[in-house]
């Protein structure tokens, strides 16, 4: 029979876990990891219905990659899987230049951004989604975590404790954490609303190689109906992301491999030489999401499933990251003063802190959106000449740099870097 405790003023049976995270994604594993790991490891389990293979050092590299910031790099070290991630499939990238249509790549218009102007050996990595995701997994795992495949059925929240129907039995938990992406059930299970609006764009992401070299550069073409960026991949090929408004798209998607290189070249204003697709092309509809409250009593959202903001700058990932290592550090700090960290008094602290930040960083990048990729007229003049502006002034580039590493904004502990480093 189960005993029940007396913990942080709550009464839970030594059957419930202290937090069940549904979703196994970047932000899920993170989080599961962050909270196994260290002398005040807690009993968490992830919940996740598709656990991705492992990869083979010959598979060909994924067409779903990411930019990780330097802070994301720190925090998937706390979480134990940073090494797991580095080797051969890894790109660390040292510059970056975005130019504006009416401009050149290579002329005094583009803006470009120096790892080695900040005194930094790279400005990110550029790395496999899956990859992120299974380290993080297999991290979680080599720290006592339990992965339960199935998903969320429904949940019904006590005052003590959470109870979760799965698709594989019930589970309670003092603490669930939805990270089950954009289509949160957790989400929805709790009634927690969310603002969601469509940018009538769409992503087409593909790998090419090129003519030239990519130089460890990140490269991305702002145009009046959308945005190229080329990311360097560690084989030498390059990962496109072409966000492009939704009647661009289609005909793109539709073409052959051969008329969309074609179109690629004319897009990309040939900054690498001519492009050849080395793999399929696949497409994501672009939709802003922004969750009204991130928190209820005993449930907190991280991800996807509180915020979803436009992969132009490529923070996804990372702003799930920082999330997950807010809240690890909100949890543990309840803790250790004693506190029951699912009360939702607790929980708001967490919300607190990453609201106003994504907020922030969702407003800029709409911003950019609106301005860079569709202004016209005099507002896509202003656009060609404040890149411009924005790389001759130095103080302008140590907030954007500051921001590209991740260094700036309120960061958790896990995310910080070393003193002295
Ligand atoms: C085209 C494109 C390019 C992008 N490029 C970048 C980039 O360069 N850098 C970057 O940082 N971000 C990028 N992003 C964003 C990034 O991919 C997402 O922000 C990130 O994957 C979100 O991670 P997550 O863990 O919150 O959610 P997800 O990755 O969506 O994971 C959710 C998990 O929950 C599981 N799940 C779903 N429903 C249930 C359920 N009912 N029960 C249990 N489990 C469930 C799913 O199987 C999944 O594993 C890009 C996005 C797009 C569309």
């Amino acid at each position: 029979m189960a005993r029940v405790n007396l913990v942080g003023g709550a009464v839970v049976s030594d059957e419930t876990l202290d937090v069940l995270v549904v979703g196994g994604g970047p932000a899920g594993a993170c989080l599961g990891a962050l909270l196994a790991r260290g002398a005040d490891a807690k009993r968490v389990a992830v919940l996740e219905p598709r656990r991705p293979g492992a990869i083979n050092p010959s598979d060909l590299m994924d067409t779903r990659v990411v930019a990780v910031s330097r802070a994301s790099e720190r925090i998937l070290t706390a979480a134990g899987a940073w090494e797991k991630v580095q080797g051969p499939r890894v790109c660390a990238y040292e510059k970056m230049c975005v130019w504006h249509e009416r401009s050149a790549p290579r002329g005094p218009g583009a803006l470009v951004f120096d790892a080695a102007e900040a005194g930094e050996p790279n400005l990110g990595y550029i790395v496999e989604s899956r990859l992120v995701q299974t380290a993080l997994l297999d991290a979680f795992i080599e720290a006592g975590g339990r992965i339960r495949q199935g998903e969320l059925k429904s949940l019904s929240i006590g005052a003590d404790s959470v109870s979760v129907e799965t698709s594989g039995g019930t589970v309670s938990a003092r603490l669930v954490v939805g990270a089950d992406g954009a289509q949160s059930a957790v989400r929805s299970a709790v009634g927690l609303t969310a603002e969601s609006s469509d940018y009538r764009e769409t992503a087409i992401v593909a790998n090419v190689v090129t003519e030239r070299p990519h130089e460890k550069t990140a490269w991305q073409r702002f145009m009046h109906r959308g945005t190229l960026a080329f990311l360097p991949l560690a084989d030498g090929s390059s990962s496109i992301v072409w966000s492009a408004d939704d009647a661009v798209a289609a005909p793109l998607l539709a073409a052959s491999p051969g008329d969309f290189a074609a179109e690629l070249d004319r897009a990309s204003d040939l900054v690498l030489g001519k492009s050849r697709l080395i793999s399929a092309r696949v497409s994501f509809p672009l939709r802003r999401l922004t969750a009204h409250s991130y928190v209820a009593n005993r449930c907190a959202l991280i991800g996807d499933a509180a915020h979803v903001v436009h992969p132009l700058a490529g923070q996804g990932v990372n702003l799930g990251l920082l999330d997950a290592a807010a809240l690890a550090q909100t949890l543990v700090d309840a803790r250790g003063e004693q506190e029951d960290f699912g009360a939702q008094r607790v929980l708001r602290k967490y919300e607190r802190w990453r609201k106003s930040e994504v907020a922030f960083i969702g407003a800029a990048i709409d911003a950019f959106d609106r301005v860079l990729s569709h202004g016209s007229g005099p507002v896509s003049r202003l656009a060609q000449h404040g890149l411009a502006w924005v790389n001759r002034s130095q103080e302008m580039k140590r907030f954007f740099i500051g921001r590209a590493l991740g260094v700036s904004g309120e960061l958790p502990r896990a995310a910080r870097r070393p003193a002295g480093a």
